[in-house]
Order: C-alpha cells, then sequence, then structure tokens
C-alpha cells in the first residue's frame, strides 16, 4: 500500500490477524529470533530525505535514527510502554535529547511545552510526576507527546484507545487528528473498532492471517464490502438504527499460520467457500476503482464453478 503525508491509514482485523506484527516490522522491531523478514520492502521517504529508503535492508544503525523520530509509534497500553522509574518529562525530553543533542534544560522545556499541547493541565508541575500518578487517558497523552516530539513523518498508532473508556477514547482520537493537521503527518492506526476507522481513517486494509483481504477508502468498506470476512466483521457490531434480535458473530477462529494451508485461509469460516477455495489461495483482485479484495467470488472464471446458491447469496449480501 502507499501512504502519503496526512493521510490515515486504518488497519482492522481480528486479535491474531498480524496487525501489530505488521507495524512492528516497518521499524524492525520484531524479535529474530524467531521473527524473521524474509522478503518484500518497505520504502519511506520522509520530508526531508532525497531519495526513499528500504526500512527492511538499511543498517541498524540508520534505522535507529528513523525510530522515534521520522517514524514514531504509540502503543495500547501506555501503562506497559512508559518506564515506571522515570519521570514522564524525563521520557519525553530523553527523545529530544537523543535525536537532537538537546541539553536538559532545553529539552525540559520543550517537554513541558508538549505536554500542554496533549492537553495537560498544570504541565509545568505534571512534567516531574511519574506514570503511576497520571490516569490511563494523560498517560495515552503523554505517550503522544512522547511519539510528537521530534515531529515524525509516520505516526504508527497501535490501538491507542483500546484500553481507555469511551469519552476519554473520542478525546485521544481528537489529539491524533489535530495533531496529524499540524504536522500534516501520516498515520498509520491499528484497531479492531471499526467504529474508530470510520470516524478517523481515510482509507482502509482489512487484514486476515496475516494478509491483506480488502484494501479501500473508507466510505467503500463501509458502504459495500467485497470480502466475506470484511462483510462478517460489519455484520457482528450492534446498529443503533436497526433493532435485530441477535448478531452474527463470525463463527470459528483465525488459523495457525505455521500450518502452510495452499487454499483461502478464510475458508474454513466462509459461508461462501466452495472447492477451489481450498485448493489455492487467491490474491488481491479489483472490485472496484480504489478497491480490491482478496477472493475469488470477484474472479469471474473461478466465480463459474462456485454453486450458483452461494453466488447468489454473495449478490444478495451486496458482496458482487
Ligand atoms: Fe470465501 Fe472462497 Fe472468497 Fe475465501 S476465496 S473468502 S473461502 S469465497
Amino acid at each position: 500500500y502507499d501512504l502519503n503525508p496526512g493521510e490515515t491509514l486504518g488497519i482492522v482485523g481480528e486479535s491474531g490477524c498480524g496487525k501489530s506484527v505488521h507495524a512492528m516490522s516497518i521499524l524492525r522491531l520484531i524479535p529474530n529470533p524467531p521473527g524473521k523478514i524474509v522478503g518484500g520492502e518497505i520504502l519511506f521517504q520522509g520530508k526531508e530525505m532525497k531519495e526513499p529508503v528500504d526500512l527492511t535492508r538499511i543498517p541498524e544503525q540508520k534505522i535507529r535514527r528513523l525510530r522515534g523520530n521520522r517514524i514514531a509509534m504509540i502503543f495500547q497500553e501506555p501503562v506497559t510502554s512508559l518506564n515506571p522509574v522515570l519521570t514522564v518529562g524525563e521520557q519525553i525530553a530523553e527523545v529530544i535529547r537523543h535525536h537532537e543533542g538537546a541539553g536538559f534544560e532545553e529539552a525540559e522545556k520543550r517537554a513541558t511545552g508538549l505536554l500542554e499541547r496533549v492537553g495537560i493541565a498544570n504541565a509545568a508541575k505534571r512534567i516531574h510526576d511519574y506514570p503511576h500518578s497520571f490516569s490511563g487517558g494523560m498517560r495515552q497523552r503523554a505517550m503522544i507527546a512522547m511519539a510528537l516530539a521530534m515531529k515524525p513523518d509516520i505516526l504508527i498508532a497501535d490501538e491507542p484507545t483500546t484500553a481507555l473508556d469511551v469519552t476519554v477514547q473520542a478525546q485521544i482520537l481528537k489529539l491524533i487528528r489535530d495533531m496529524q493537521n499540524d504536522y500534516n503527518m501520516a498515520v498509520i492506526l491499528i484497531t479492531h473498532n471499526m467504529g474508530v476507522v470510520a470516524e478517523i481513517a481515510n482509507k482502509v486494509i482489512v487484514m486476515y492471517a496475516g494478509r491483506p483481504a480488502e484494501t479501500a477508502e473508507v466510505k467503500q468498506i463501509f458502504s459495500h464490502p467485497r470480502h466475506p470476512y470484511t462483510w462478517g466483521l460489519l455484520n457482528s457490531i450492534p446498529k443503533l438504527n436497526q433493532r435485530s434480535e441477535k448478531l452474527i458473530p463470525i463463527e470459528g477462529q483465525p488459523p495457525n499460520l505455521s500450518h502452510n494451508d495452499p487454499g483461502c485461509l478464510f475458508a474454513p469460516r466462509c459461508l461462501y467457500a466452495w472447492a477451489d477455495c481450498r485448493l489455492m489461495a487467491p490474491t488481491l483482485l479489483e472490485t472496484e476503482k480504489t478497491q480490491m479484495a482478496s477472493c475469488w467470488l470477484h474472479d469471474p472464471e473461478k466465480r463459474r464453478q462456485a454453486p450458483a446458491s452461494q453466488v447468489q447469496e454473495a449478490r444478495k449480501n451486496g458482496l458482487l
């Protein structure tokens, strides 16, 4: 996929679909062993760079200079990401000192400004507090301040609102959006919450079993999902404007990726699967401009082999 300045890409899928592993790979944070990047490329061109670099291949020293500087990350649980034995201010200032070589005083002054910018009241005093004396929402704000200290080109937000209540969640999303506008950053937002995606993303990748099941503009995903998995995800969310007895869950679990199955990995859970689906894995097929789905239903040749009732059902549900 491509990501331009100012854009927000939402990556959605159930737990275990590879969303976080994908994000960690961008910054080469996958522990090796057991993890390993075996192929592909991630081309990154920051605002001040003449040409793109492949993040999967540049030396460790270079990627360290990009981490937390040009590409920053915020995590789901700030309480486990912040260091409990350093004050919040020390942790934000450390980023500035490390990447810019700023002195203690200068770094602390900027850290205070950042805490103010992310909405922490009485920042000059709170900067000397330890993370345990911050609430969950304040800790996440402090994480955002730390991530944005160097005005990065890309912010990766891995489930940034999952541990927060709904009101604080809305505030944090607004803060990310405001900061994105200020810095013209690209944002990669990883979440299992379709509501969060609808709120903030421009385009979406629905991931399943470590691969993209569907990619589309955000409106297309909600109005015309073209992959049975996306359709299932949307149908398992309660809708305020529809009264129904029961939600329709996606039965089963994501597959174990250590079993090298040849077919579509969603087949055991798919309502439309037929014999061909189990023989060969589909690739991303264009369904509309800016929308692609990894499903044989969108290959006219393959679809001819599918039982008519399945195709009819897929049409009825808007997948075709
Ligand atoms: Fe379902 Fe077959 Fe499409 Fe896979 S390829 S999502 S099993 S219909």
